[in-house]
């Protein structure tokens, strides 16, 4: 088992902490290697706060555990976790995310730089090149489209070679057509790299994709089977 996560609960507090909304309930999830998952959920639902929460830097739990390759990401300290995070854990947003200072393959080698690897440069050409941007590698984000800034954003997840990619609604800023066209890039990428995927998304037809499916609905995930 890659990824087990027991009774993950999340409460925000707002109105100086006169009021609260408890967004997670009780979440348990255990994800196989290798598998494809999707998780479902009307808007507000959580789900991005699920993902945030088990892309463990993003966000915290109020309470739960989460074992990533049966090491607890709760007792790790700032530094490990985020090495630990960096090393096995590529993320993938709506918004893209990339540093708008930084050309195409210095947002992918980013993360490589930050875990120390060598020959960043040509590790970072070659993701490229394999979501099909190698012509594109000096170009600075506000010189993409929306679909080729995604396929950078899957470059920089892929990178690492991580076990475990995470995506948060991957097409949702894209056109039908292009966000087909990335969708198709993740799931061959992820099929190709033998990666687990977990995806959070209201797209039924995205979700399809996926071997599993659960839906967040009241806090707690359901299996959709
Ligand atoms: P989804 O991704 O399913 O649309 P989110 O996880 O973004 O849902 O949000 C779930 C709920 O948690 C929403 O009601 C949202 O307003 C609330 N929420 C999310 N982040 C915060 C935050 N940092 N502070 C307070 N409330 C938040
Ligand atoms: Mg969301």
């Amino acid at each position: 088992m890659i990824l087990q996560v027991k009774e993950i609960k999340k409460t925000f507090s707002y109105s100086e902490g006169k009021q609260s909304i408890d967004v997670l309930k009780g979440v348990n999830l255990e994800v196989n290697e290798g598998d494809t998952v999707a998780i479902l959920g009307q808007s507000g639902s959580g789900k991005s706060t699920l993902l945030s929460i088990l892309a463990g830097c993003l966000d915290t739990p109020t309470s739960g555990s989460i074992l990533l390759q049966n090491q607890s990401m709760e007792t790790m300290g700032e530094k490990e976790l985020a090495r630990f995070r960096a090393q096995h854990i590529g993320i993938v947003f709506q918004q893209f995310h990339l540093m708008s200072h930084l050309t195409a393959r210095e947002n992918v080698s980013l993360p490589l730089e930050l875990t120390y690897q060598s020959q960043a440069d040509e590790k970072a050409t070659q993701a490229l090149q394999q979501v099909g941007l190698g012509h594109r590698l000096h170009h600075f984000p506000w010189q993409l489209s929306g679909g080729e800034s995604q396929r950078v954003a899957i470059a920089r997840a892929l990178v690492v070679q991580p076990a475990l990619m995470l995506a948060d609604e991957p097409t949702g800023n894209l056109d039908q057509e292009t966000g087909d066209q990335v969708a198709n890039l993740l799931f061959d990428l992820v099929s190709a790299k033998q990666m687990t995927l977990l995806l959070v998304t209201h797209d039924h037809q995205l979700a399809q994709r996926c071997q599993k499916r659960y839906t967040l609905q009241d806090g707690t995930l359901h299996d959709m089977a």
